[in-house]
């Protein structure tokens, strides 16, 4: 049982998670480590949403909200941590939720698939029923993915990525959207967008910045986009950090 009072205590009740659905056949072993080296930025980034990343989550919304076909990319660490909110987001975009990992196997899909089947998920792709095409110039587990999902999709949101398939989305013509705390990752170099922040508090912030979006004139939406810029954006997420130790 954790301790309400521990100064640590929300970053443990996330650690506990992680570690159930690793129990739970959700997480590979690596999703572990990947978490440990995303809880160590959090602590370089104070462990807070900062106005950058804010400013960022309001113009990922309007991207949402102009594209044609996004799709929500998901793995075992997006599920272990935030499937409630990708489930809702889903469903306030009417999007579909492709189900996209580095360790595949049936089991692992199966435990996933359950997850966003019970959370009312309209949309599941990436289950072992789907048709796959390979991504191009991709090797490995993750170059297949689902011929009407992120084949089809223009916008794709890419929480926790490992850099290659980032990049060999955005090289097949994709804009991606990606959340990551470490903004020198080649993820978040790669990416259209970059949330370099932590995914348990950008998940509720974008559903909110959606809802407050979704009756704008496209143009205002349009205009966002373009005043944004993302090397700007982790520019300012690296000054952050330095700021931090002065
Ligand atoms: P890249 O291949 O893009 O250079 P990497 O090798 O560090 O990066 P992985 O280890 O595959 O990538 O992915 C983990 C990434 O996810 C890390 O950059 C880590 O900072 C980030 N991360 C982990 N947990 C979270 C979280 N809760 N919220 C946001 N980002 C996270």
């Amino acid at each position: 049982m954790l301790n309400k009072d521990h100064p640590r205590y929300e970053s443990l009740v996330y650690r506990e998670k992680i570690v159930e659905a690793h129990k739970n056949g959700i997480l590979a072993d690596s999703g572990m480590i990947a978490h440990g080296r995303g809880e160590t930025f959090d602590y370089l980034i104070g462990e807070k949403t900062t106005e950058n990343s804010l400013n960022t989550i309001e113009v990922a919304a309007c991207y949402f909200l102009t594209r044609k076909r996004p799709v929500l990319s998901v793995n075992g660490n997006t599920t272990a941590l935030v499937s409630e909110d990708i489930a809702k987001l889903s469903e306030l975009l009417d999007i579909p939720v492709e189900i996209n990992l580095y360790y595949r196997t049936p089991e692992r899909i199966k435990n996933i698939e359950k997850v966003y089947r019970e959370l009312g998920v309209k949309e599941l792709l990436g289950t072992d029923d789907d048709d796959f095409i390979d991504t191009p110039d991709l090797n490995g587990p993750r170059s297949p993915v689902s011929i009407e999902g992120i084949n089809k999709s223009d916008l794709i949101f890419v929480p926790l990525e490992d850099g290659d398939r980032a990049e060999k989305l955005v090289a097949s013509g994709k804009e991606i959207i990606s959340v990551d705390l470490n903004p020198l990752s080649r993820t978040a170099q790669t990416s259209t967008v970059t949330l370099v922040d932590n995914i348990v508090r950008v998940m509720p912030q974008l559903i909110k910045s959606v809802n407050k979006h979704m009756d704008c004139d496209k143009s205002i939406l349009l205009e966002k986009i373009s005043n944004f810029n993302n090397k700007d954006n982790l520019n300012t997420a690296i000054h952050d950090i330095i700021k931090r130790f002065e």
